[in-house]
């Protein structure tokens, strides 16, 4: 294809907003999906995906598109090529999505005329323009009677810098507004520049493990060709593959000969690991290839961790079978064996962040019908001991003892935005999580933006929840990873009749370990039975103990009160308490129910 017809965009928007819908409008407009065959959000494939409503994996589809010729024009346009890259929408995947815009020149800022810019599409935007893309402002869903289009037009025009009458109004829905969007497209959106006789470069932006395929990968090409059947090399890794077929997704992937400057399709090699193909590297021909990969490559790395074991020993051999599976279509995974005195033998696993979990669990639970026990997530500190020693602590239990110099933690980035009654509310929760406030922006009168940098670790509990219940939901969030602070950290340990459970330990500010000795000691009393002799639960930093509970022990005569009673409720109460057992756990001396452990690990 000629560059010239070639337009590479993406979509992004806030969680809702109508990305799937608009980008189903668009697959029936430009014909490539019959009537007949549509269903809603087609190009979102993951059941999970589709339950949750939300995109994980970015897509790329080549749409047909013959300007409608202005009036009194002439004759018919020519055909051109629109790529539509779908981004992932959650923050947890912000790098896929800086690759995906990486693959384009412009984007549709697509915002919901009755809710107005949301978090999301702040920092989307932002995204957007260090990636010098077009933006083409869109209401969404004017079809809805709660709509203001007039109100949210002009707070768009206002955050990008346009005159109100450039917005777009659009209903995904109903379709209206969408040919003129795809016009407009064509006109704003410049075309791709690349050099047509260089040698190749290709960027990844996506790669998915396909299980009759082996691994799909997605590319944009920047110069030159690639050619069915040529080798090519990774330049990241240097490792050379064949190109079994090379093609474009319209939207079923339909292989060609070659893929030229600018334009998007996939590619198979045969791999069978995203991990050999990943997003961010540069593809470029095995012989005479290019000698600079594109910018911007960066390996996937884990945010958060939590230890997953099987809640049923036995197990173990699947999980890992599980996790080898799932590790094969995501790069970012990554996991070792770990072993836990409380909760037996599991794996220490690393995600992106919180959704990547949720993602993660869910699957290892319905696709593999594995039940899990998940310990408390936390985030990767920094440890530098006095003697210049480093540690990088992925686990709280293993945090180093000993004359520590500092201790550095992530920090994000956090853009809320909320209506503007809620600025109390808001710098008062953040307080609370140690943050520090960047800007304040007001976006309409009663809209405002704040932005904070927070520790991660103050986000990965139940900073949402707390956000959207102080807000009465009205807030919303998004945060990108920013780098390291130096924390006043402490390991808290917690004690079972002077053993320490492995599982609870915790890393916290200093100022907060306290209420969290005393709550986790607390919630621990209640869910311990009684045994036969008095267990002292303990929560202590170093050896300084900083709350205590006792469990006192059972009174000897519980079968007494059955004497005289008739036997067979004796043998009920023997054998309910021979079921329980087979349930506990033994931690040191004292038999801990598998329920007071998910309890304890599940945040309320
Ligand atoms: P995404 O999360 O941005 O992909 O949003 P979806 O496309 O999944 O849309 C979220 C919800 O809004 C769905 O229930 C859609 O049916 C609905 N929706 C999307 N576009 C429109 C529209 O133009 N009008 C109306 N009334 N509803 C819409
Ligand atoms: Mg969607």
């Amino acid at each position: 294809t000629d560059p010239a017809l070639i337009r590479n965009f993406c979509i992004i928007a806030h969680i809702d907003h109508g990305k799937s819908t608009l980008a189903d409008r668009m697959l029936q407009l430009t014909g490539v999906v019959e009537q007949r065959q549509m269903r809603a959000q087609y190009l979102d494939r993951m059941d999970i995906e589709r339950e949750r409503g939300i995109t994980i994996k970015s897509q790329a589809v080549r749409l047909p598109w013959a300007p409608t010729p202005a009036e009194g024009g002439e004759g018919e346009s020519a055909t051109h090529v629109l790529n539509m890259i779908d981004t992932p929408g959650h923050v947890d995947f912000t790098y896929e999505v800086s690759r995906s815009l990486a693959a384009c020149e412009g984007c549709i800022l697509l915002v919901d005329a009755a809710q107005g810019i949301e978090a999301q599409t702040l920092a989307n935007l932002y995204l957007a323009m260090e990636h010098d893309l077009t933006i083409i402002p869109v209401l969404n869903k004017i079809d809805l009677p709660a709509a203001q289009p007039e109100k949210f037009a002009a707070e768009l025009a206002h955050l990008i810098g346009c005159d109100p009458s450039d917005v777009l109004k659009v209903s995904a829905k109903t379709g209206e507004g969408v040919d003129a969007l795809l016009d407009k497209v064509v006109a704003e959106v410049p075309p791709p520049v690349g050099v047509a006789d260089a040698p190749a470069r290709a960027m990844i932006f996506d790669s998915v493990y396909d299980s009759y395929r082996g691994v799909v990968t997605y590319v944009r090409v920047v110069d030159g060709r690639l050619n069915k059947r040529e080798r090519i090399r990774m330049m990241s890794t240097g490792a050379a593959h064949e190109l079994l077929e090379i093609g474009v997704s319209a939207p079923e992937m339909t292989a060609a000969d070659g893929l030229g400057v600018g334009e998007v399709g996939y590619i198979i090699t045969g791999v069978k690991d995203v991990r050999q193909s990943k997003v961010g590297d540069t593809i470029t021909s095995f012989a005479k290839g290019a000698e600079k990969p594109l910018g911007g490559y960066k390996d996937p790395k884990p945010m958060v961790f939590s230890g997953l074991y099987p809640l049923d020993g036995s197990d173990y051999p699947e999980l890992r079978e599980a996790l080898d599976k799932l590790q094969l279509n995501d790069a970012a995974l990554v996991y070792e064996p770990e072993t836990s005195a409380a909760l037996g033998f599991g794996f220490r696993v690393g995600f992106l962040g919180l959704l990547h979990l949720d993602v993660v669990r869910e699957r290892l639970e319905r696709e593999f019908g594995l039940d899990l026990i998940a310990t408390a997530p936390n985030v990767v500190y920094g440890v530098t001991m006095e003697d210049g020693t480093e540690h990088t602590v992925t686990n709280p239990s293993e945090f180093p003892s000993g004359k520590i110099a500092e201790v550095r933690e992530p920090v994000v980035r956090a853009t809320l935005l909320a209506p503007s009654e809620f600025i109390g509310a808001i710098m008062e929760l953040c307080q609370s999580r140690r943050g520090s406030l960047l800007g304040m922006d007001y976006l309409s009168e009663d809209r405002v933006e704040l932005r904070y940098t927070l520790p991660l670790a103050e986000i990965v509990f139940d900073f949402f929840d707390a956000l959207k219940s102080k807000t009465r939901g009205y807030a919303s969030l998004d945060y990108e990873p920013t780098g390291e602070q130096l924390a006043d950290l402490v390991k808290v340990d917690i004690l079972m009749n002077g053993d320490k459970v492995d599982a609870f330990s915790a890393i916290t500010h200093k100022d907060k370990a306290y209420a969290y000795g005393v709550r986790l000691v607390g919630k621990l009393r209640e869910l311990i039975p009684r045994q036969n002799f008095e267990v002292p639960i303990q929560a202590a930093i170093g050896s300084r103990v900083i709350a205590r509970e006792t469990v006192r022990a059972i009174r000897k005569d519980v079968l007494a009160k059955c004497y005289g009673g008739d036997i067979s409720r004796k043998r009920k109460l023997l054998e309910k308490q021979k079921e329980g057992k087979k349930r506990m756990k033994m931690v040191g001396s004292v038999e801990v129910p598998q329920e007071a452990f998910i309890a304890v690990l599940s945040s309320d």
